[in-house]
């Protein structure tokens, strides 16, 4: 399907239209209310670049985000309240009008922009509801164009998204089939994300240099087809896959650019993703005071998308370079929000977690060897986004000097990196997903626009082992655990 002329559509008087859209772009500003305060409030919305177009009964319709924003000087209350409101992540933007407005509140990504074909026909919310029963919202913005909220990405008849997958088909399986089948076809954009995908299953196997001869190749793909969204994805993985091959320096210049993309896209869960691997490799670089500012950042975005796996995750990972800086009580505090955290989502880790917290905060010894970052991935937890983390933490792991065994932070990093091992175990805490509920899983994520058909690229799970684990959720929130 073909984007829209995103010029010709015609707004209502009252919306702007930002000066940044252009043909591959609708971005407009609203009115959203009035005087809250003694400050006024607009909303931001705008198409997600290189969105899939779907086209049914004459309405075209694409993904959407919305950002509410409040106008900055609004009286003292509006101040107030825009302070309150806006947390240390928030952004100012130039209205088209001129002035400047704050955000507030979160930015929403399960809208759609709808317009219809016909350009000599009006649109009218009782078209929109026929088609989208459940949504949330319907937004007039113009004769022919309309907000949508509440509703699913659309997927085109053409690009109808993967089936759900067969129960019995391991990542690496799935993988190598795309992989042929982009090829037989000469699919370049699916051969990259079959590579990509790939190369991130064959990491979580702890092969980096097999991941590395898979990643290379994408992102030249990724450059020759001039995707930068894809380009930027790549980038991030193959950082991690530098990170198992201990070269940190070159890991930060593609973390860097991965951070800087995402910024550029005010993506918020691709910058959240970034800032977690910049404390990554902050923290392989010795700098545990770095790693901390970095990861304290990602969790901030982590709560404000609601993203509680990230969130248990960080908290352990703060919890290890507070160990390092040897602020023990800091360390012991943040490892039980984690374990909180981890008990509220029903993780069975929590319990292991627990443990390895009481044997840091008594001072003892652990004589087990750290998980080894190498080996074949056995089971659905070795292809979660966790693992990948999990085996450059422990790669990170000074070789115990003490005879009695690993003590200290090494105790916390043994924790994360128990997971895969563990789950191996009957009585772990792990459970099965039961196949209608799996098959449901699928089907969401199979419709999902954060999904490259394998994998999810928020938590960077792949679904198919995901899904099949009673206690995983969709980080942001489309099938609870
Ligand atoms: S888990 Fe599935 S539905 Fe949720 S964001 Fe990832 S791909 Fe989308």
């Amino acid at each position: 399907m073909t984007v829209p002329a995103w010029r010709d559509l015609v707004l209502d008087p009252a919306i702007l239209r930002e000066s940044d859209s252009d043909d591959s772009r609708l971005i407009v500003w609203r009115p959203a209310g009035g005087d809250n305060g003694g400050a006024r409030e607009w909303e931001r919305i705008g198409n997600v670049a290189r969105g899939e177009i779907a086209v049914s009964d004459g309405l075209g319709s694409t993904a959407a985000t919305t950002i509410r924003a409040r106008e900055a000087g609004g009286g003292l209350i509006g101040r107030l309240l825009g302070r309150l409101g806006a947390g240390k992540a928030r952004r100012t933007y130039e209205l088209p009008g001129g002035g400047t407005v704050e955000q507030v509140g979160e930015r929403t990504s399960d809208g759609l922009i709808v317009w219809l074909e016909d350009p000599s026909e009006t649109l009218d919310e009782d078209r929109i509801r026929t088609r989208w029963p459940d949504a949330r919202r319907c937004q007039r913005l113009g004769p022919r164009l309309f907000l949508v909220e509440g509703v699913s990405t659309p997927r085109s008849s053409s690009a109808s998204g993967p089936p759900p997958e067969p129960d019995d088909a391991s990542p690496r399986k799935l993988g190598e089939a795309a992989l042929t089948a982009a090829r037989a076809k000469g699919d370049r954009p699916a051969e990259a994300t079959a590579l990509t995908d790939l190369g991130i299953i064959v990491l979580s196997e702890g092969d980096p240099r097999t991941a590395v001869s898979l990643l290379e190749p994408a992102l030249a793909i990724a450059r020759e087809l001039g995707e930068v969204d894809r380009e930027a994805d790549i980038m991030g993985n193959l950082g991690m896959a530098m990170m198992y091959l201990q070269q940190p320096d070159r890991a930060l210049q593609l973390f860097e650019h991965e951070l800087a993309h995402a910024r550029s896209r005010e993506n918020v869960l691709a910058e959240k993703v970034a800032m977690e691997h910049m404390g990554l490799v902050s923290a392989m670089r010795r700098n545990p005071r770095g790693a901390l500012e970095w990861f304290a950042q990602a969790l901030e975005l982590a709560r404000s998308v609601g993203d509680k796996q990230q969130e248990a995750n960080l908290l352990w990972l703060q919890a290890i370079n507070l160990a390092e800086l040897d602020r023990r009580d800091d360390a012991i505090a943040r490892g039980q929000e984690a374990i909180a955290l981890f008990t509220r989502l029903g993780k069975p880790q929590a319990g292991w977690y627990g443990a390895y917290l009481q044997k840091y905060r008594m001072g003892l010894f652990d004589n087990e060897p750290m998980p080894a970052v190498t080996g074949v991935a056995r089971g659905p937890e070795s292809f979660l986004g966790g693992s990948l983390t999990a085996g450059v933490v422990a790669a990170q792991a000074p070789a115990p000097t003490n005879p009695k065994g690993t003590t200290g932070p090494g105790l916390l990093r043994m924790a994360l990196t128990a997971t895969k091992s563990m789950a191996q175990f009957a009585g772990s805490g792990f459970k099965t997903t039961p196949p209608e509920l799996r098959q449901r899983r699928l089907q969401v994520c199979s419709t999902c626009e954060h999904h490259t058909g394998l994998r999810c690229k928020i938590c960077g799970c792949f679904t198919s082992a995901k899904s099949r684990l009673l206690q995983e959720s969709c980080p942001i929130g489309k099938w609870p655990g």
